[in-house]
């Protein structure tokens, strides 16, 4: 039986809009979270329901959940007994979870006696309610068919990070990492990859999701492409990470450097291994150990879900713990006492805190605590709108903006808004701000 990882996992609001900046519903629905709130994914819900009204029911429905408590207890591990009976009835119900008319936002529930959703054949990834919705949505719609086709298909295919067939091992660095400056200069140094592709292409678990999927098998090309694009949204946090380092002249190899992970959530913990941050060794060869800590409130249980290391860790290798908690309350609770070490660098992704709110609120005492403790920050976002009201935000709290502009180690993956189909797809990491401190004219001297 499959279990619901893979559903769970899934995230429904990546990109956060101030269109979509929510009074919650005036229906008053039950099934919702409180509003005020630190977790994403329930802001995610709200959104869901501002443009799609009903949508988040459809997918607690498809989950046999009641309400918002039930899923989260779910993504923590703490709700049992949900699973599918096969993997066609779990590919199935997420399937039925795009399902509304992109048109007017009618979902299966609110159509006419015998009228049924149909799928737009070019992408296979919206639905109408009717000819008349799909001709009057067809010059919105057109902007981003040809996207949506590779969204649908890439959101098979993550299946395969679940089964282990992702991500692909990496290679050794034959370069120096100031020379690897993008995408373009990290892959000639993996070789030829097209082999090592094609052997999960006509591997069992592709053959799994396709024989099971509500869809004809993509061709070879696609799935290839799918698979890269797949391998880089993992690699992107990890690059990520190693660019904000150097944007700080950090030198692993001169000390161990320790770099927390603020705001970490259930996208980056559920299923995380200890491996995931191997390549900063292949990014640092010879460093003198990497400690990464993923701290946040909707970090969940496995295997990296170990205290963080008060003392140096190993030499040339990267160690990775976690902590359940707002930043604020980890670093009361073991930095100050000295059973974690002081950062020096802290990197959050995406944290939305232009979003709502509640986030901002639950940001608040992590980013005046960076200000104040002058620590090093490094903050991605997945668009240059996010990127604009994350820096106004930034600099009301007057923290001083070192850098910012677009990442070279973007996401390859395009993400398309759930509710709201039509809107640009937007790309993990695909832009930062480097902040540190005061800004000067504020700094008490
Ligand atoms: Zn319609
Ligand atoms: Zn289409």
């Amino acid at each position: 039986k499959p279990p619901t990882h893979f559903f769970l996992k899934m995230d429904f609001c990546p990109a956060f809009h101030p269109s979509l900046l929510l009074p919650p519903p005036s229906s008053r629905a039950t099934h919702l979270p409180n509003p005020s709130i630190v977790f994403s994914d329930q802001s995610g819900f709200y959104s869901l329901d501002a443009n799609v009204p009903g949508l988040s029911k459809v997918i607690l429905n498809k989950l046999n959940m009641k309400d918002y408590g039930q899923y989260r207890a779910a993504v923590e591990g703490k709700a049992k007994g949900i699973s599918f009976r096969n993997y066609k009835e779990m590919f199935q119900r997420i399937e039925e979870t795009f399902k509304f008319c992109t048109g007017c936002n009618k979902l299966p529930d609110h159509l006419a006696e015998g009228q049924t959703l149909k799928r737009c054949v070019k992408c296979l990834n919206v639905y109408y309610c009717t000819k008349d919705c799909q001709k009057k949505d067809w010059p919105q719609h057109k902007k981003v068919c040809k996207m949506l086709r590779l969204v649908a298909i890439d959101r098979l295919v993550e299946w395969l990070m679940f089964t282990g067939d992702l991500p692909l091992p990496t290679e050794k660095w034959s370069k120096s990492v100031a020379e690897v400056k993008n995408w373009d200069d990290w892959l000639p140094m993996q070789g030829d990859l097209w082999p090592r592709l094609d052997a999960i292409l006509s591997g069992t678990n592709m053959a799994t999701l396709w024989k099971n999927a509500s869809r004809a098998r993509p061709d070879d090309a696609d799935l290839r492409q799918s698979l890269w694009r797949l391998q880089s949204e993992f690699l992107s946090r990890v690059l990520t990470v190693g660019m904000a380092m150097q944007r700080f002249g950090l030198d692993p190899s001169s000390k161990p450097i320790t770099i927390h992970l603020a705001g970490a959530s259930h996208n980056e913990t559920m299923g995380a291994r200890l491996t995931d941050y191997d390549e900063l060794t292949h990014m640092f060869p010879g460093h003198q150990g990497i400690e990464i800590v993923m701290v946040g409130p909707e970090v969940v249980d496995s295997s990296i879900m170990r205290p963080p290391l008060s003392a140096f860790g190993p030499k040339q290798r990267v160690y990775i713990s976690a902590y359940k908690g707002l930043y604020h309350q980890f670093w009361e609770e073991l930095v100050e006492k000295e059973e974690a070490a002081k950062p020096d660098l802290v990197v959050g992704f995406h944290p939305g805190f232009h979003a709502n709110q509640g986030l901002v609120e639950g940001w608040l005492p992590t980013l005046l605590l960076l200000r104040d403790y002058n620590i090093p920050a490094f903050f991605s976002m997945y668009s240059e709108m996010e990127l604009k009201y994350s820096l106004q935000i930034l600099l009301e709290l007057e923290m001083h903006i070192r850098d910012s502009g677009s990442n070279p180690f973007t996401s390859q993956k395009p993400e398309q808004v759930q509710a709201c189909p039509n809107k640009t797809p937007v790309y993990c990491n695909s832009h930062y701000i480097c902040f540190q401190g005061l800004l000067p004219c504020n700094r008490i001297r």
